[in-house]
Parts: structure tokens; sequence; C-alpha cells
């Protein structure tokens, strides 16, 4: 089975970085790339202030931290990936950008090296095709924050190998993480169930049947859930959330996933949510404040 010691992430945004961090933690040497020097750079110095702050209230310890800070290496090239026997490739959830990937990637990879995507709607069986070895291509899908979700989802293609299964397996459990397992379906399991409630919290507002503070108390309190369906809907960001939907209803076909009129309008307006200041919920004060 591949002998993991050097994981390359491609990508270092949100997920990236929560990626390449969790690993680093676990000892593993990192490559951290991105389309240059400095998004790489970026996602680097998030962690550092990540850890920092994990330092400050006494989660974790000074020397840890500085230990798994320098075990990553930000890159703006791909050359480096070249080392790593795990590449999981977490950018920007479009087709066309992660094929080109594995196609450039791919070549470089040692011939047991594992192509891994953190993708979280596009078919792992199709995106296998770009891979020089479909094989030993697998899904794994993280949840956001990477630090602090416990759950992986691991998705075989329909080529993907059992020892490629278990060797994902072994690298998410150094890392702390818990997994279950997927066929390569829209959505895998829990976007599956997860984007069609998100949803029709959305198709409920623009209804009028309930207000956001409404959908989201009745949500929290009702089904105990951490938080609501729109609070979860601006973290995730709603420009991601409709690109799943319209993926979903493009593979499948079936109209259980056309996207909430309201949520279209929404990402038309630029209104994703956290990352942009405004989805449901004004995030220009102190305080986040419902917005209907
Ligand atoms: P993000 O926008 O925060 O980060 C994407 C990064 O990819 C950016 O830094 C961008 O510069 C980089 N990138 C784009 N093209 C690249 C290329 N050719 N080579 C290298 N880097 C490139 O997005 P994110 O939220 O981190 O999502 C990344 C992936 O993870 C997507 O596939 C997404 O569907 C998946 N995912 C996201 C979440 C979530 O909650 N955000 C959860 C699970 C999985």
């Amino acid at each position: 089975m591949t002998d993991i010691q050097t994981v390359g992430v491609i990508g270092a945004g949100q997920m990236g970085a929560g990626i390449a961090q969790v690993a680093a933690q676990a000892g593993y040497d990192v490559i951290l790339s991105d389309v240059d020097l400095p998004r790489a750079q970026k996602g680097r110095d998030g962690i550092i202030r990540l850890l920092a702050r994990g330092v400050e209230k006494g989660k974790i310890a000074q020397i840890d931290a500085d230990e798994a800070i320098a075990r990553i290496t930000p890159v703006g090239e791909i050359a480096p990936l070249s080392g790593a026997q795990l590449v999981i490739e977490a950018a920007t959830e479009r087709e066309d950008v992660k094929r080109a990937i594995f196609a450039n990637v791919g070549p470089l990879l040692a011939a047991d090296a594992i192509l891994a995507t953190n993708t979280s709607s596009i078919p792992i069986t199709r995106l296998a095709q770009a891979a020089p070895d479909a094989g030993r291509f697998v899904g794994v899908h993280f949840f956001n924050p990477v630090p602090v979700m416990v759950l992986v989802e691991v998705i075989r293609g329909l080529a993907t190998t059992p020892e490629t299964v278990a060797a994902v397996e072994g690298f998410a459990g150094r890392i702390g993480k818990t997994v279950v397992q997927a066929f390569d379906a829209p959505g895998f399991v829990v976007n599956r169930i997860l984007l069609p409630m998100l949803n029709e919290a959305v198709f409920v507002l623009g209804e009028g049947v309930g207000s956001v503070v409404d959908i989201d108390m009745g949500c929290k309190l009702g089904l105990n859930h951490p938080m609501g369906p729109l609070t979860l809907l601006d973290f995730v960001g709603l420009d991601t959330a409709l690109e799943i939907l319209n993926v979903f209803l493009s593979t499948t076909g079936d109209p259980k996933y056309r996207p909430a009129p309201l949520l279209v309008k929404y990402v038309e307006a630029g209104w994703y949510g956290r990352k942009t200041g405004r989805g449901f919920y004004d995030y220009s004060g102190a305080e986040p404040v419902p917005t209907r």
C-alpha cells in the first residue's frame, strides 16, 4: 500500500488550507499549492493565525504549532507536487479547472501516488478520466471548517481500487477524522441530503412562510440542529450552494433539485453570505442582522 509521508494540496482556499493544517498537525509534510505563490502563502498565513489562536486558548502547545507550520511549504507551481504520495485537489468547484489540474499534475506523480479530489458535487468517475490512473483516483470529501469537522466521506469511482480506498482511509484516520464510505452519486451521502433541505429553506423564505429568524430558530429548536439552514448557507456560500444544486439538477435531471428562485436572485446580487459581507444576514456590524 502507498506509504504516505508527503501530502500535496492543490488550492489554498478555505478547504485546502484546512486540509493542509490538519495534515501538518498530524505530522505529514505538506506542499500547499495555488495558482501563484502569494495565494499559497495567504493560505499558510491563515493557518498560522488559526494555530496562534489555538495556542492563545491553550488548545495547542506553541512547539506543536511551530512544528506544524514548518511542515507546510507554500508553492506557486506544480513541480514540487511530484514528491507527494497523496495529492488532494481542493481548487475551485469547476470541472474544467479540476480536469486541467489532473492533466497537468498527474504525469508528475510517482507510479503508486494517489490523486484525490475534495469536490462537493462533480462525479468522481467522470473526473477520474482526466487523471493518469482511474484506479488511484478517489474522492475525499472534507467538511468546513476542516480542523473542526470530524467527518470525511471517501467516495469510490467505478475504477477506484480497494488499495486506494484503504490508503486514504489510513490517512484520514491519522489526521483524526472519521470516514463514511459513499458510492459515486451526486452529492454522495451528506450533501445529497443537506442541499435539498437548505434549498427548501430558501423556498420557505421566498414564499413568505417564515422570516429568516423564524426559519433558523425553527430548525435549531425543532430539529435540534446546531445552526439554522440560512445561517449555514451564509457559511457555505450561496454561490457554492447554487453551483452544487445545478450540478445535481443537470446530472440527474430530477426537478426536485431546482434552485429556489430567491437563491438565484441573491447570487445574482452578489450576496454570497459571509464571504461578501451579506447573504441572509448582514455582516457589516458587530453582530449578524437578518435581512428579511
Ligand atoms: P475557495 O474559493 O476558498 O478556494 C479555492 C482555491 O483554489 C482558491 O485559492 C483558488 O485560487 C484556487 N485555485 C483555483 N484554480 C486553481 C488551479 N488551477 N490550481 C491551483 N489552485 C487553484 O473554495 P473552497 O471553499 O476551499 O472549495 C474548494 C473545493 O472544496 C471545491 O471543490 C468545493 O466544492 C470543495 N468543498 C467546499 C466546501 C465548503 O464548505 N466550502 C466543503 C467541502 C468541499
